[in-house]
């Protein structure tokens, strides 16, 4: 059996969840025994697969690239995308993110308070509604159990019948009682949120000279990647790629240059 939290935690939840989430990931060399730092990371934006890493010849070059794995049972276009682009790609939203936080950094905060709201707001106050129903119910059982005890004391009530009754009504509130206090958790994680954001610009803090992207620096920073079919509807090949950080989730760049629009404004 496991006893969650019992003890002292030897190294940092945060840490922990972490590290168990990157050997979920764990990365799978090719055939040619290469691997590579995105390899786990990327996904589809499509049908949410994951994207593998290839080594093998594309078109006339031999060229490393990822590839949706749904793309070889004809379920779902290729995606496919060069690692270097990938890494291009990630190195230059990175530094975005990294310089922007540099300068701005309690713009930063702001922002992301302001996504963070509209995204939980609708959440908490769906549970917010819940709790507030749930409780009211288990007021109204007190009261029910009340009544059926004081029939039972006048033996307007049998006592088989003021069993089943209370033995229900007892069944249900606490089962109510439970998701009180499962809503209740819920509500303090999300809460605790904000202090998400304070570790990731602490993380952020460490970075601020990054000229190179690493695997160290790209598992620390990055949960996933999500890689959009190629456009070329402009005449020109462009590829939306959707970057989720880690502890901050998806941060697409037009989220600060909205701000930065409404300042000149
Ligand atoms: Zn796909």
């Amino acid at each position: 059996m496991v006893f969650e939290n019992t003890h002292e935690a030897i190294i940092d939840f945060d840490i922990w969840e972490r590290v168990q989430e990157l050997r979920k990931n764990r990365r799978r060399p090719t055939r040619t025994g290469k691997t590579n730092m995105f390899s786990g990371l990327v996904y589809c934006a499509d049908c949410g697969a994951k994207l593998y890493y290839c080594t093998t010849k594309y078109f006339e070059s031999r060229q490393d690239h990822f590839v949706c794995s749904n793309s070889r049972k004809g379920e779902c276009s290729t995606h496919f995308i060069r690692a270097v682009v990938l890494e291009q790609g990630m190195l230059t939203h990175m530094q975005y993110v990294i310089s922007y936080i540099a300068q701005f950094e309690d713009k930063f905060r702001t922002i992301m308070g302001a996504k963070r709201k509209a995204e939980v707001k609708k959440e908490l106050d769906a549970k917010r509604k819940v709790i507030a129903k749930s409780e009211k119910r288990i007021k109204e059982l007190d009261r029910l159990f009340r009544l059926i005890y004081e029939d039972k004391a006048n033996e307007t009530l049998s006592e088989t019948r003021f069993k089943i009754l209370a033995d229900d009504y007892e069944r249900e509130q606490a089962e109510l009682t439970e998701k009180v206090a499962a809503l209740t958790a819920e509500l303090e994680q999300q809460e605790e949120q904000s202090e998400n954001l304070e570790h990731f610009i602490d993380k952020v803090h460490k970075y601020f000279d990054l000229q190179k992207l690493t695997p160290d620096v790209l598992n620390d920073m990055v949960k996933r990647v999500e890689v959009h079919a190629p456009d070329k509807s402009s005449g020109k090949r462009t590829q939306q790629i959707d970057i989720y950080y880690d502890l901050v989730g998806y941060l697409p760049l037009s989220l600060f240059q909205t701000e930065t629009r409404n300042d000149a404004a």
